[in-house]
């Protein structure tokens, strides 16, 4: 909306004069010009074709007159305010141009300030609160005046105005930035004017009433075109319409064609009903308030409900809304007699993810399971997101037990495909739980239990499992749940302790090393292994203080051993990638110094699909370690994704190759081929490869004729106490552990082979 109070044409043929004018203009933000004209035929066309407020109009024009354009206009019914410019003017053509309305004369030459202060004299003042006024006459004009109704509250107010005052029109007006609007004008035709025309923007300044008895004896009025022109005004009082707060928002006026005076009764006629015109529109103004309150209400409650109910990163169901449904299917399916199915889906190793990888990468990881399990999934499945890495699936109709577990099946397949996030490839694998009604419980919160519990046991199986819930489960998950609380506790009473099992070079009666293995003697469950709780420490960030308890007794012992002067050159203690954060370096350099260990004494396992997930704080905490001289074993090698070339990368000594490639090694000839070729491009690389897993003196064969340098395995030892382990240290050079051992005593490096 352009916000010009007045529209003005100059019809002036010398550019000189005209481009004076228009700079002039330029700095008056209330009048705007619309047009120029330089001569006559051209002016009459710019005039009625735009209907200004005023005209600037030069006498003499070539081609043309400016009076012929003058009489021209008018005969056309322009009422617009003209003011002629000229340098002297003869009394005739004076007399003729006040005769068509002229309202001033300048001498083109000197009086153009004149000239525009004429102008802006006609421009009703700005009330002090404009600003704010203007923003209150928008707020009521976007709901006031809107429907029929309304109209006609309006409509009778102003027609009371004029009974009561006897004059021929009336009108309720809004005097906006550039125009006025009328809600109401009964007696006239006009529907709207602009501002500098309008007599209610005088009314507007007024405190109660502003009376004009004869619009031709006042100087703000009597070049008025509404007045020289349709509808020829003569008088007008008007009433403005105040807010309570203070904005004056119109006026209710009433006008007419002679000179007016009202009565002091009309004149309080006029105010009173102009505090109904405002009571009306504070009505509107409120009732649309409330209307606008209401929606936001409702707005916000869908959204509390959406909140409520939907879980904001996947936009799945949440707990309460899964809860309602499972309760509601239960309902259904006792009354039908089917069978329904509900899943309980944990992600594997996903803390793995967010720590190493970042959170936005684990949100990432979230939606994209969403996605696929929806995917998965038929439209009257439902799919929920219970919080963290946890889902769950409810299947309203199944068949059988099959059926459910073939679907539970089909969604782990379906997570498996690798994902591509963030510049990451990731495998995301879940392990899931089934538990059906009728038979594995009757509400809804006993189901989730036990799909929960037996989704505990698909986890304890290893990762991507499915199973079936069955009541023995759950005397098992009790018993493992509490041992979980128990691990609290462990670490407090320093139940925690290491076990070692020996390494040896392969082919000679020599020990390399020994891994240290965690342990936890359970004050009634005895001594229990890793499995039990390594993946719940990790889950609930107790791995960090159980690392630090296992460098600490790995570092104590094999200084202890230095001082019997048992000979171990080396140990190695496991490492979870979750450890490898801030500060990690400094704990174990802390720890080397307290023990007096030399750092190349110790060796740090971490397992290949931890280097896997190619986290850059991983690699660098590695290269850090290394740099101190601790040695970096790659743990469980060949299982994770990593290509043998990215080894070439990694900051690493030596690779533990995977039990899996040792079981067969003896029989099987394509796990030694895998392991002939490990081994091959270990030693290019100047690694060392250790063989895990070992339990038959065949798989020592083997591992000779391929080249492997160390050992680990039954075949040795279990891992043991370390008081049993300095004993059978002590004995491994006489005891006849194998054949193969005393075979080939004279090898000082293992021979490499490298045909399978
Ligand atoms: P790992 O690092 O691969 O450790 C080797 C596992 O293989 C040990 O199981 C060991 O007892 C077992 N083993 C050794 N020789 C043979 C053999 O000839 N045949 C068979 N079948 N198994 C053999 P353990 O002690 O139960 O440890 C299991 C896993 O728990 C370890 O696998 C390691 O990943 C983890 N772990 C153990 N101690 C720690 C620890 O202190 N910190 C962390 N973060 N993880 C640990
Ligand atoms: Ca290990
Ligand atoms: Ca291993």
């Amino acid at each position: 909306m352009p916000d010009e109070q007045m529209k003005l044409v100059i019809v002036e043929d010398s550019e000189l004069i005209s481009s004076h004018l228009l700079k002039m203009i330029a700095m008056q933000p209330r009048i705007r010009v619309i047009g120029v004209a330089t001569e006559e035929e051209a002016a009459i066309r710019l005039i009625l074709a735009t209907g200004p407020d005023a005209v600037l109009l030069d006498l003499s024009l070539s081609p043309g007159s400016g009076i012929r354009v003058l009489s021209r206009i008018r005969a056309a019914g322009c009422a617009a305010r003209v003011l002629v410019l000229t340098n002297n003017i003869e009394p005739e053509l004076r007399n003729a141009c006040l005769g068509l309305g002229v309202a001033g004369f300048f001498d083109k030459s000197f009086e153009a300030e004149q000239c525009m202060q004429q102008l802006f004299d006609w421009l009703a003042p700005l009330p002090a609160n404009e600003d704010a006024r203007l923003k209150a006459v928008n707020a009521v004009s976007s709901v006031v005046g809107a429907d029929m109704a309304e109209q006609e509250v309006f409509d009778s107010l102003a027609r009371l105005a004029r009974v009561v005052t006897a004059m021929p029109m009336a009108a309720v007006s809004l005097v906006e930035k550039d125009r006025q609007r009328f809600l109401a004008h009964p007696g006239l035709q006009v529907q709207e004017t602009s501002r500098s025309v309008t007599f209610c923007a005088h009314a507007i300044l007024a405190s109660e009433l502003m009376e004009v008895p004869d619009a031709l004896a006042d100087a703000r009025f009597c070049s008025n075109p509404l007045v020289l022109g349709a509808p020829h005004i003569r008088s007008y009082a008007g009433v403005p319409l105040v807010l309570p707060s203070g904005e004056s928002l119109g006026a209710l006026c009433v006008l007419d064609t002679v000179p007016r005076i009202l009565t002091d009764a009309q004149k309080q006629a006029l105010k009173t009903l102009a505090h109904s015109v405002v009571g009306e529109i504070e009505l509107r103004r409120r009732v649309s308030e409330l209307e606008v309150e209401v929606a936001r209400r409702r707005i916000a409650e869908a959204q509390l409900l959406q909140v409520a109910t939907r879980d904001p990163l996947t936009s799945l169901p949440n707990r309460i809304a899964l809860h309602e449904r499972l309760e509601q299917h239960v309902r259904l399916a006792h009354r039908h007699g089917d069978m329904l199915a509900f899943l309980f889906i944990d992600l594997d190793r996903f803390k793995l993810i967010n720590d190493t990888l970042g959170h936005d990468v684990g949100d990432a990881a979230l939606i994209e399971v969403a996605q696929r399990l929806t995917r998965t999934l038929r439209d009257s499945d439902t799919v929920a997101r219970l919080g963290g890495d946890e889902f769950a699936v409810l299947l309203p109709e199944v068949g059988d037990a099959d059926e459910a577990v073939q679907m539970a099946g089909k969604l782990v397949a379906a997570l498996i495909e690798p994902a591509h996030l963030h510049g990451h490839r990731l495998h995301l694998n879940a392990s899931i739980g089934v538990a059906l009604y009728p038979g594995h419980g009757d509400s809804g919160e006993e189901l989730m239990r036990n799909a929960d519990l037996a989704m505990y046991q698909a986890k304890q199986s290893g990762s991507g499992r499915v199973c079936l819930f069955s009541p023995q489960l759950n005397q098992r998950s009790r018993d493992l749940l509490a041992l979980e609380n128990d691990l609290r506790d462990a670490l407090q009473r320093n139940e925690l302790l290491a076990y070692f099992q020996p390494q040896a070079v392969v082919g000679r009666a020599g020990v390399c090393g020994a891994e240290a293995l965690v342990r936890w003697r359970h004050p009634h469950l005895g001594i229990l292994g890793p499995d039990h709780f390594i993946r719940f420490a990790e889950e609930r960030g107790f791995i960090q203080q159980i690392g630090r308890q296992m460098i600490d007794m790995a570092l104590a012992q094999l200084a202890t051993w230095d001082a019997e002067a048992l000979h171990v050159p080396r140990i190695a203690v496991n490492v979870s990638a979750l450890e490898l954060r801030t500060g990690y370096a400094e704990m174990v350099e802390a720890a080397l110094t307290r023990y007096g260990v030399p750092p190349h004494r110790l060796e740090l396992e971490i397992t290949e699909s931890a280097l896997a997930a190619d986290a850059v704080g991983t690699l660098s905490m590695l290269a850090r370690l290394r740099k101190l001289g601790v040695s970096i074993s790659v743990d469980d090698f060949g299982v994770g994704y990593s290509s043998l070339g990215q080894l070439r990368r990694l900051p690493i000594d030596s690779l533990k190759i995977d039990q899996s490639f040792i079981a067969e090694i003896d029989s099987n000839a394509q796990d030694a081929a895998i392991v002939s070729a490990v081994v091959t491009m270990a030693r290019g690389l100047g690694l060392r490869t250790v063989a895990e897993g070992a339990e038959k003196e065949s798989h020592l064969a083997a591992l000779q004729r391929l080249g492997c340098d160390c050992v680990q395995g039954y075949v040795l030892a279990r891992p043991m106490p370390a008081a049993q382990f300095a004993e059978w240290v002590r004995n491994f050079g006489g005891v006849d552990v194998n054949g193969l051992l005393q075979a080939a005593p004279s090898a000082t490096q293992p021979s490499p082979v490298a045909s399978a």
